[in-house]
């Protein structure tokens, strides 16, 4: 890291250089992203247009295929947010809430969700399973229809924003006093990730300009977060699927591979809840981010008086 990379007033050490994008540990942010970075309209388009087609072709038959597992997984992410909330607080924004999986199953325990989602063919899906869901992105002209919440949910959304404090700062307007953040992020340049560079001559698969601008590790998400006006409760990794490539599984380019890595990974979890041990599980996953090491970070916070 001896380059220094300065645009408008984003400048740091550059990591990488691809597609026409640098990969800087921005001072300014406090964060890893990308420069420069690309305009809101050109993301609104790959958003709205192209992103579930184009980008992520099988994103929503696979997590149709797997229904019952992302089930326990929003099952515990529920149960982890009612447990710093009192019964009577069931409000929920999912922010980039894709096909509507997570607000589904919200619904069935009782809570009263909203989607948000940008991609016109996600929001249509989510829409088609009776969810109440705005086509569009987050915004200040978007907020002030969108009412009060006593959580928003944010998954695989803060890597893909031009401003991610900026947007911190307006789900913050959206909560009501005592209301939680529960954000799941990539956690990128990590440990493993970076361990596959010198000895396996792996390239930075992850990055992945225009679509992903933001590269969080467990502690930039955290610092971004409190300084965006709200308190850490809770964090843990998710697995480190990078384990199968570090192993001499190398699915990048072999997407059977992957999903049967992937599949290895679901059993992992399905048994160890079956076994009754999911606060194991749990505890596993939370040492593994206290070492950096994890897919996606997932953090539970609080919005903090004014
Ligand atoms: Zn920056």
């Amino acid at each position: 890291m001896d380059t220094n990379k300065t645009w408008n007033s984003h400048s740091g050490p550059l990591l990488d250089s691809i597609n026409g994008f640098d990969v800087i540990v921005c001072q300014t942010c406090g964060f890893t992203h990308v420069i420069p970075v690309p305009s809101p309209e050109d993301l609104e388009r790959i958003y709205r247009d192209e992103y579930y087609s184009k980008h992520k072709p099988s994103y929503i038959a696979d997590i149709q295929e797997d229904l019952d597992w992302w089930n326990l997984v929003y099952q515990e992410r529920y149960e982890l947010l009612e447990g710093h909330l009192t019964p009577g607080r069931r409000r929920i924004l999912d922010v980039g809430c894709g096909p509507g999986y997570f607000l589904l199953h919200g619904k069935q325990r009782g809570w009263l969700g909203l989607g948000l989602e940008p991609s016109a063919e996600a929001a249509a899906h989510a829409q088609s399973l009776e969810l109440d869901v705005v086509q569009g992105s987050l915004s200040p002209n978007t907020v002030h229809r969108l009412g009060s919440f006593d959580v928003v949910h944010m998954s695989e959304v803060l890597e893909l924003v031009p401003d991610p404090a900026a947007s911190l700062r307006l789900v913050r307007s959206l909560l009501d006093p005592g209301g939680l953040l529960c954000l799941v992020v990539g956690n990128n340049y990590s440990p493993f990730q970076s361990a596959l560079r010198p000895a396996c001559g792996f390239p930075p698969w992850w990055v992945q300009p225009p679509v992903h601008i933001n590269y969080f590790n467990f502690e930039t998400a955290e610092r971004l977060i409190v300084s965006c006006g709200y308190e850490i409760l809770y964090i843990e990794a998710n697995f480190p699927i990078e384990l199968f490539l570090l192993m001499g599984d190398n699915y990048l380019c072999n997407p059977t591979l992957g999903r049967q890595c992937h599949q290895k990974r679901v059993r992992l979890e399905k048994n160890l809840l079956a076994a009754g041990m999911g606060g194991l599980k749990r505890q596993l996953y939370q040492a593994l981010a206290r070492c950096g090491i994890g897919r996606q970070a997932l953090i539970v916070a609080k919005r903090t008086p004014v």
